[in-house]
């Protein structure tokens, strides 16, 4: 069983990133406004992710950790999927490659305490939290060393944490989210913060887009807003004269989940490619909200492919809205 659990852990979890990716996903499902992240030794040797969402009430603990097992779906109509978790894989296979422990506080509950370690599970505990959920992983990959062979330095891991939770910041402008790096102890120091952001959807894109990509790319950029047979596009384009030389500053979503997508990157060479030569690149955000039912998020347990039912149907709504965008400003 816990060999089974850690090959398929190796699916879901191919880094400190990645690991970094599901804990922050659970927490915005869990309805946080407040996201901490705190990494040790680009997150080798500790990956912390403290938030003040809804909590595990303590019978429910053993079931969080159990493969399979997930509040956010029953399970009837798996394609029905709103939240970023639908297949309750993270967190056990997060305690198969490493030590997982879970402290959390559900309203209503006291707070509770279950750790695991390569799979093997402690009795739960008392603790004391007084709201929220902290999910601590240490020593990521301890029993696999030809896994820990793999990753590379910490500065590279803690670079590739930066960008997936930047990522994920970008879709939650309502969230505040802070990283730290505490590989010195204590409270370590900050390396990205993301203060929360209100207003209409745009006053709150460009707010958090600025924080995330920079003043430079939201003042250079036009707002897009369309839909197409339930379908819509919302986000900012960065003006032709804000290209880029690679492709770093493309960001597209799909239902509020960050994925690279060769469809949608082609659609973008579409938009632009009257603007800019094969070398240079637009930077964008790019949100496209439908029924779950048009689109299916479950190619791959990194979750970060889609594939549309009606893929020229949203080719042809990119190319046109940020055509029709650029030609507003004067493009
Ligand atoms: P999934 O997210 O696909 O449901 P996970 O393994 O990531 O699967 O999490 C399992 C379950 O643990 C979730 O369905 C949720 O009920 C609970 N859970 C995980 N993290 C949190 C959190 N930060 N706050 C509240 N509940 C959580
Ligand atoms: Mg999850």
């Amino acid at each position: 069983e816990s060999a089974i659990n850690r090959i398929a852990a190796g699916e879901v979890v191919e880094r400190p990133a990645s690991a970094v990716k599901e804990l922050v996903e659970n927490a915005v499902d869990a309805g946080a406004t407040r996201i901490d992240v705190a990494i040790a030794d680009g997150g080798k040797t500790l990956i912390r992710v403290t938030d003040d969402g809804c909590g595990i009430p303590p019978e429910e603990l053993p079931l969080a950790i159990a493969r399979h097992a997930t509040s956010k779906i029953d399970g009837s109509d798996l394609l029905n999927i709103h939240s970023f978790g639908f297949r309750g894989e993270a967190l056990a296979s997060l305690g198969a490659v490493g030590r997982l422990t879970l402290t959390s506080r559900a309203e209503g509950h006291d707070a509770a305490e279950l750790s695991v370690t390569g799979g093997k599970i402690d009795p739960i505990k008392p603790a004391a939290l007084s709201r929220g959920t902290v999910v601590t992983l240490r020593n990521l990959f301890f029993a696999t060393p030809a896994r820990l062979k793999f990753l590379r330095s910490d500065r590279a891991e803690m670079q590739a944490i930066s960008d997936v939770l930047k990522r994920l910041a970008m879709a939650e402008p309502s969230v505040s989210f802070t990283l730290r790096d505490v590989s010195g102890g204590g409270e370590g120091r900050v390396t990205f913060r993301a203060d929360a952001v209100s207003g209409d959807l745009f006053d709150a894109l460009r707010g958090r887009l600025g924080q995330v990509m920079g003043r430079e790319f939201v003042d250079n950029a036009v707002s897009i807003d369309a839909d197409r047979e339930g379908i819509r596009l919302t986000g900012l384009a960065g003006l032709p004269t804000y290209s880029r030389g690679a492709a770093v500053a493309q960001f597209l979503f799909v239902n509020g989940r960050p994925v690279r997508d060769k469809l949608l990157i082609g659609a973008l060479r579409g938009a632009y490619a009257d603007f800019l030569s094969r070398d240079r690149h637009p930077a964008v955000a790019l949100f496209i909200d439908c029924d779950p039912h048009k689109v299916d998020v479950n190619v791959h347990p990194a979750k970060s492919e889609v594939r549309f039912r009606e893929p020229g149907l949203v080719r042809g709504l990119i190319v046109s809205a940020l055509r029709h965008a650029l030609a507003e400003a004067g493009h």
